[in-house]
This record gives C-alpha cells, structure tokens and sequence, in this order.
C-alpha cells in the first residue's frame, strides 16, 4: 500500500487537483477541508505527510501546524504548507513552527511531487 498523505484545503479545486496528482503517483489521499476535520484524522489515520493550505477560514494552516507540533502524537509528521502568498513573514512563521517545506500555488504536479519527495527523504527525483 502507499503512503498516505493528508491534504488540507478549503478550496474543493485545489483538494480535486491534489487528489489527481498524488493517486497518478501511488499515493493513498485523506482530503478534508478544515482544521477540525485535519486534526481528528491525523488522531485516527497513520499519515505519512500533510499538505496544509495556509488561507483557510476558522482555523489557518499555521494554526494547526502549530497544534500539531505541541502534541506528540502528532507532531512528527511532516508538514508541507501550500501557499498562494509569497511574502517573506509568512515562510518564516511556518518554518518556525516546523514546516518542513513550502509550495506556493499555482503548482505543477512535477514540483508538488518534488516537495513530497524531498520531504519524505526520497532524495532528488528523476527530472
Ligand atoms: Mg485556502
């Protein structure tokens, strides 16, 4: 079976998009499209990875990425965040808080799987 990664979005296009790419590349898929609904199945689920839109209402991307990392079942799994914002204070606080690596949107399925790669120790892909 494949690893399974957790995808977080509130935009149902982007979770679709994600979808597609990942399962074409023999990847399991929990999509779900809040922090709420994130946090229950990161309790139940074994996820290898999570893909965390910063820009979501309730509860932001940083803000679960920061519940995560204070609880120890939780806070091993690496965190990639996906970002349609580019400003600098942004990266910074998601690395602080532990994000293993950032995807800014729009992307292409080459450089999400690139992301996930690098993330979960694969080294560099084939190009
Ligand atoms: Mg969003």
């Amino acid at each position: 079976m494949g690893q399974r990664i957790l995808v977080v979005d509130d935009d149902q296009d982007s979770r679709v998009i994600m979808r597609t790419i990942l399962e074409n590349n023999g990847y399991e898929v929990t999509a779900v499209s809040n922090g709420r609904e994130a946090l229950e199945r990161l309790a139940t689920e074994t996820i290898d990875l999570v893909l965390l839109d910063v820009m979501m209402p309730e509860m932001s991307g940083l803000e679960i990425l920061q519940r995560m990392k204070e609880s120890p079942a939780m806070g091993h799994v690496p965190v990639i965040m996906v970002t349609a914002r580019t400003q600098d204070e942004d990266l910074m606080n998601g690395y602080q808080f532990g994000a293993d690596y950032y995807i800014t949107k729009p992307f292409t399925a080459k450089q999400l799987l690139y992301g996930i790669d690098l993330t979960l120790g694969k080294g560099e892909p084939a190009a």
